[in-house]
């Protein structure tokens, strides 16, 4: 099932309660805008990453498509058909969050069974289901068990079989590996892309963790302040950002950024003499700037190279094994490179460096970034 979201907006209204005489309670009066005209479009069968900073409008969205939430202005489709009026429970959906209310009095085979009990559903459908639930989540061995004897990652299964035993056309999860420690969440992302594509369910994937998004999403949409910054597949959006708010939040260490001068196709970091770089490495999105600008360079578009056209000086290193981070300082600035080690830096080298590729962003950006392409 395709979902379309159309100029979606969810304004929340502010409750004034006066503390004190004098009091306007002004700042409480004011009502939050949580996402602003959002549009987009998630193909049948992909997995979308809602990415961005807490508070900036993921979770409403996601509500909004369970049908928690209304609308305050839009429409969402599911298909052709628009879901205004249509409650949560006629949505077809399945929901997995953060905190995964198991019952904890039922077992693992009563939990999973419990949405197809509520459908009444016939004893040999329910027991087949769960089978094949438990099968694909490896939960065979642990169906007569309660959901206290289980750990963090066992229970996560088992309330993810909860959410897909009824088949839904459209799984909706948020941050549903947030409260497991790291290696369990790079297991538990794996199983869950691999699970998704193989019942080619259309999913979308609430984290404020980038890593997170890019290694399991077809396309990520990225938001802050709930405006659509860009909407695209992750490698897209790693090597081509639609503004400086997106090319600061993917990638780390994060990328690099310069004031700088662009004119007559060459790029002038300001305040260091040394910096010019030629504009054949700038991509193409960021071609119509011109005069002062913000130049981004990622750590790993830095490369030492004699006789190269920006020297910088090393301030400080972090060997991380197969690479190394180095602290470096040009004039004012201080910059990360992550270069491969298999040379011997020393704090106080100054080295030649290249540039792979560089970002170019107007200096000034709209409020909440500027919207990308929906
Ligand atoms: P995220 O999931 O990205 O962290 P949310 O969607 O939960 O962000 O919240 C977006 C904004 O809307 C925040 O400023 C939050 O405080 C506000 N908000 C969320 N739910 C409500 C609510 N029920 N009433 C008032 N404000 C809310
Ligand atoms: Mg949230």
């Amino acid at each position: 099932m395709n979902i379309r979201l159309e100029h979606i907006t969810k304004e929340f209204k502010a409750i004034s309660i006066p503390r004190s005489k004098g009091d306007t309670g002004e700042s409480r009066q004011k009502n939050v805008v949580a996402v602003k005209d959002l549009s987009l479009e998630i193909a049948e069968g992909e997995l979308v990453c809602l990415l961005g900073p807490s508070g900036c409008g993921k979770s409403t969205t996601l509500s909004m498509v369970a049908g928690l939430e209304r609308p305050t202005s839009g429409e969402i489709y599911f298909g052709d058909t628009p879901m205004t009026g249509i409650e949560a429970e006629g949505r077809d959906i399945g929901m997995v969050f953060q905190n995964y209310a198991l019952y904890p009095h039922m077992t693992v085979r009563e939990n999973i069974m419990f949405p197809l009990k509520m459908r009444r559903a016939s004893r040999d459908e329910r027991n087949e289901r769960v089978e094949a639930m438990a099968s694909m989540l490896q939960l065979k061995e642990l169906l007569r068990r309660k959901p206290g004897q289980l750990s963090g990652g066992q229970q996560q299964r088992v309330a993810i079989a909860r959410a897909l035993v009824k088949q839904p056309q459209i799984l909706l999860l948020d941050e549903p590996f947030s409260n497991l420690d790291a290696r369990l969440r790079i297991e538990l992302r794996e199983d869950i892309r691999a699970l998704q594509k193989r019942l080619g369910i259309t999913t979308i994937f609430v984290t404020h963790d980038q890593e997170e998004a890019m290694s399991i999403s077809d396309r990520i949409l990225l938001l802050n302040a709930g405006v659509l910054q860009q909407y695209a597949t992750p490698q897209e959006m790693y090597r081509h950002p639609a503004n400086r708010f997106t090319a600061g939040f993917l990638g780390n260490p994060p990328i690099n950024f310069l004031p700088c001068w662009y004119e007559n196709g060459r790029v002038k970091v300001l305040d260091v003499p040394d910096w010019t770089l030629p504009s054949d490495l700038i991509q193409p999105s960021s071609q119509n700037i011109r005069g002062e600008a913000l130049l981004g360079i990622r750590p790993e578009d830095l490369v030492v190279q004699a006789p190269g056209c920006c020297p910088a000086r090393v301030a400080a290193m972090q060997p991380l094994g197969k690479e190394v981070y180095l602290k470096l300082e040009a004039g004012p600035y201080t910059l990360t490179a992550c270069l491969s080690w298999d040379h011997d830096y020393q704090v106080g080298d100054l080295l030649p460096l290249s540039v792979k590729r560089l970002h170019l962003f107007p200096l000034e950006e709209a409020e909440g970034g500027g919207a990308g392409e929906a």
